[in-house]
């Protein structure tokens, strides 16, 4: 048995209190020894337990696993000194209790993890406060009984708060989360009550207040954050998105009240972001919307992919005129949702964990029909969509280099396009996995170029073969008053002229458009002006047509 067991300081601190759970964990061995009062009280197996983490994990509120999980990964990690957080667990009789836990790893010489030890204390039925903030937590809520009151709700979360923190550090996520619950609280009406709700979100009760002073006070609020500096004088640009909801016209429960409000604030983030979203029949439509197209899309990658399509948008040669390639783009039309578009589709696939698999899909169609239209049209660029999500996946290169193999396509005409480009968090393994792949004769492109914050800074580490110009610069470029697109358009043009890479402009959708932008000497042109993406019969069609008018036939 491990030192770190046998000793009377555990049995000591074991019995010091009914209601605090003490655990020690050997990290070398993965046991720990947990005291007789926490075996009993949760009904665990034996005093001593194997990868403790997991077995625990089982007794958590499935609500609350992601706050546990994020805690207790932080501390392996690094990223936290200390684990420390309050969730739900299940006792012996079945019942969650509310707990705060409190561990601390303790490191050898070389930094590998020995000992992780740490206590639980019930605080069920306590009105409790959130020891980072000072605000009451959600808890308090259970006080209240929505129906014989009113007033307008509002649940507060802040916008990319987990780029926040890989951008400036976990201790300025504290910082931020600090300041921000105490400009709410200066801001409340009296009466009001302000709670943290979870990591990153707030819940305002403004009893007795309409939704116009919750706006009032959102919109107040919003200026106030604006202007957040960290200690150290570093300015945060921070956006506060929030979903309100009345009590008790739009719920009369606590359970009907919180559900309505982070319905109204994913609606707010999702398609809005830093605004003020109500609840409305139209967001609960949505929300059910989503379930079903959820499930419905689950079903579809179960089976072998029913229901999705690659669509094809032909890249024009600006000099010939003629089809030099196409971008594919996926479709697809569920069992019971018809009418999804890739924006709503992709964004729940990816939230979902499934675009992994599907975007595999997407990159051996691609290939193969690379090498299928090779024989009958010569060499085309095809190009295909892939999220940083996916790059990152162990499998991407392997599976890229097997599907080229498995059906003799060319490497040097894929371009696979970096959608996204803002959220990069490991950029030198990307710039890696880049260089690899280029080795390998794959072309890289850096999608929606110019719109994201930090294009223009991803160039200087990142190896890439094309740029493609986002399209909000171009599909106006021919109206009175966007000379200033023009100007950017052309610069980045020139940019890439003198950097060496090759570039497609996309979005041209008329003629007096394709009239500017044939002038700027892009390597490739695309837009609903040469064709709208379609299916594949389609886009063969308008490749016989292509080669039959530049052979002459015609
Ligand atoms: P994107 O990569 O920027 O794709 C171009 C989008 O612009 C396509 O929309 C296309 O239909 C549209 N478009 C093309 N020409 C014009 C034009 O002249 N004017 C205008 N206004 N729009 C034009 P789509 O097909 O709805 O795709 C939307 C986005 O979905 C894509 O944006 C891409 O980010 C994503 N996507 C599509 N297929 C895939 C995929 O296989 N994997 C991943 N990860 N994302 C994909
Ligand atoms: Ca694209």
């Amino acid at each position: 048995m491990s030192d770190v067991f046998n000793n009377e300081l555990f049995e000591a601190f074991a019995k010091a209190s009914d209601n605090v759970y003490i655990y020690v964990c050997d990290m070398k061995t993965n046991v720990s020894r947990w005291s007789w009062a926490a075996v009993e009280y949760f009904g665990l197996e034996s005093e001593y337990l194997v990868d403790a983490g997991n077995v625990w994990a089982q007794y958590v509120h499935p609500d609350d696993l992601d706050t546990y999980m994020d805690d207790i990964t932080g501390v392996f990690s690094g990223r936290k000194k200390f684990h420390h957080c309050q969730y739900r667990a299940r006792n012996a009789e079945g019942t969650y209790i509310w707990i705060e836990c409190k561990g601390s790893l303790i490191r050898d010489a070389e930094g590998n993890p020995v000992i992780f030890a740490g206590l639980m204390t019930r605080i069920d039925g306590q009105s409790k406060y959130d020891s980072l903030t000072g605000l009451l937590t959600a808890h308090d809520m259970h006080h209240f009984d929505f129906a014989s009151l009113s007033g307008t709700a509002l649940l507060l979360g802040i916008d990319g708060f987990r780029k926040i923190i890989n951008g400036y550090g976990y201790n300025a996520g504290d910082e931020i989360l600090i300041k921000f619950s105490r400009v709410i609280s200066d801001l409340c009406h009296s009466g009001w009550k302000a709670m943290r709700f979870s990591g990153d979100e707030f819940l305002v009760l403004a009893f007795e207040s309409t939704p116009q002073e919750v706006t009032d006070f959102y919109e107040e609020l919003c200026r106030k954050i604006d202007t957040l500096k960290l200690d150290d004088e570093r300015k945060v640009g921070i956006s506060i998105s929030a979903g309100g909801a009345t009590f008790p016209q739009d719920a009369d429960t606590r359970e009907a009240l919180i559900n309505k409000l982070e319905h109204s604030l994913e609606y707010a983030k999702n398609n809005r972001r830093a605004s003020i979203v109500f609840f409305s029949k139209k967001i609960a439509e949505k929300h059910e919307r989503g379930l079903v197209l959820r499930e419905d899309l689950k079903q579809c990658v179960k089976n072998s992919f029913k229901g999705f399509e690659l669509f094809f948008q032909p890249f024009i040669n600006p000099d010939s005129g003629s089809i030099a390639g196409c971008e594919c783009l996926l479709r697809w039309k569920g069992e019971q949702i018809k009418d999804s578009y890739p924006m709503e589709f992709i964004k729940i696939l990816e939230d979902y964990g499934d675009i992994q698999d599907v975007g595999f899909w997407v990159m051996e169609q691609a290939i193969m029909q690379q090498a299928a239209w090779c024989d009958r049209y010569g060499e085309l660029h095809i190009s295909f969509n892939v999220s940083y999500q996916q790059f990152i996946d162990d499998d991407f290169e392997k599976k890229a280099v097997s599907y080229v193999e498995k059906y003799g396509a060319n490497p040097e005409y894929i371009i696979i396009e970096l959608t996204e480009s803002c959220q990069v968090e490991s950029p030198k393994e990307l710039a890696a996995m880049f260089v690899r792949l280029r080795k390998q004769g794959f072309k890289i492109a850096l999608d929606d170029f110019g719109t994201a914050y930090a294009s223009m800074e991803m160039l200087k580490w990142l190896p890439v073969d094309y740029i493609k110009v986002e399209h909000s610069f171009i599909r106006e470029l021919a109206q009175p008053g966007h000379d200033i697109d023009y100007a950017i358009v052309d610069s980045l043009l020139e940019m890439c002229r003198r950097l060496g890479y090759n570039s497609i402009i996309e979005g041209v959708e008329n003629s007096e458009v394709a009239d500017i932008v044939g002038e700027l000497n892009a390597t490739l042109l695309q837009g609903y002006h040469y064709s709208h993406p379609v299916c594949r019969k389609d886009f063969e069609k308008l490749l016989d047509e292509d080669r039959k008018l530049s052979s002459g036939q015609c």
